[in-house]
């Protein structure tokens, strides 16, 4: 029987190198696309079809001195994935490990998961016409290696392993960072019903220019739950509810401050990036 992996970002020991972001495009075989620096050292406006995972640099200033905060960012993996509920072709499925993934087969490149995603991850290729996310690297999981992000990562700020030995690693790792970080958090456990990738923040979420409260949008779950399995409404209304739950969304500040816009990327669904 498969249990339920988790993977700890520890990002009191990122150091912002993008090593991460590298291994899992060469695993993955995604081609390498322009960059630009964003902010700081940070090259990436968000993901993108071809772009699983990207490290965003924030400048925080205390007492007159300046840090970074580092995040390396991908597919959380939510239990509770809004956009496996958006997804208008059930094209997206979770795993007994706790991986949430898109069916090609199935993808019709609707771009609902784009929109539903409190992170703004999947995004659309639009001449395939299909979401492209982290995979989890399911296909080494599977065959007994890690996930590439974590086998790269040099300082051990991304870790992999078993559901519950990670979060008792991920605790007893918070009580000592919070030693030298007093606001220090783990972001992800208590989300979307429990993220398979949890974060070891030293701030608060916002200071990573992260949703404080991602949930999933109501009208999503007014629209999948209560009004469609009564039926008799036209499907032209699901983009009308898909599109309120962006404005929800939006409202309740779950999406990352959008940067700039993202279409040279490839993409035809606005991203959500770093400061
Ligand atoms: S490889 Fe590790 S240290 Fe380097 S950016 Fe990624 S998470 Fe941070
Ligand atoms: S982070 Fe976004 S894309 Fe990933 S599982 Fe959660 S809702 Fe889906
Ligand atoms: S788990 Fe694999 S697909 Fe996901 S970010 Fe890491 S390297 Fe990329």
């Amino acid at each position: 029987m498969t249990t339920r992996k988790m993977l700890l970002i520890d990002t009191s020991l990122c150091t912002g190198c993008k090593a991460c972001s590298v291994a899992c495009k060469a695993w993955n075989e995604l081609p390498a696309e322009k960059t630009q620096l964003v902010t700081g050292y940070q090259s990436q406006k968000g993901t993108t079809p071809n772009t699983w995972t990207y490290v965003s640099f924030h400048e925080k200033y205390e007492n007159g001195k300046m840090h970074w905060l580092m995040l390396k960012l991908q597919c959380l993996h939510c239990a509770e994935p809004s956009c496996m509920k958006a997804c208008s072709s059930k094209a997206i499925y979770q795993t007994e490990s706790g991986y949430t993934l898109i069916d090609h087969e199935k993808c019709i490149g609707c771009g609902y998961c784009v929109t539903n995603c409190p992170w703004g991850i999947p995004q659309v290729d639009k001449a395939k016409n299909k979401a492209y996310k982290c995979t989890g690297c399911i296909d080494r999981v599977e065959n007994g290696l890690l996930p590439a992000c974590a086998h790269t990562c040099q300082t051990g700020a991304v870790q992999f392993g078993e559901h519950d030995a990670m979060m008792e690693k991920a605790e007893a790792r918070l009580a000592e960072v919070k030693k030298t970080y007093p606001k220090a958090n783990l972001y992800g456990d208590q989300l979307m019903g429990g993220t398979t990738y949890i974060y070891l923040l030293t701030d608060e979420a916002e200071a990573y220019g992260l949703p404080a409260n991602p949930s999933m949008p109501i009208s999503l779950s007014l629209w999948k739950d209560i009004i469609h399995p009564v039926g008799g409404i036209a499907v032209g209304a699901v983009a009308a509810a898909v599109g309120l739950g962006v404005l929800a969304n939006a409202a309740r500040g779950n999406y990352r401050r959008r940067v700039a816009d993202n279409a040279e990327a490839g993409s035809h669904v606005d991203s959500y990036g770093g400061e």
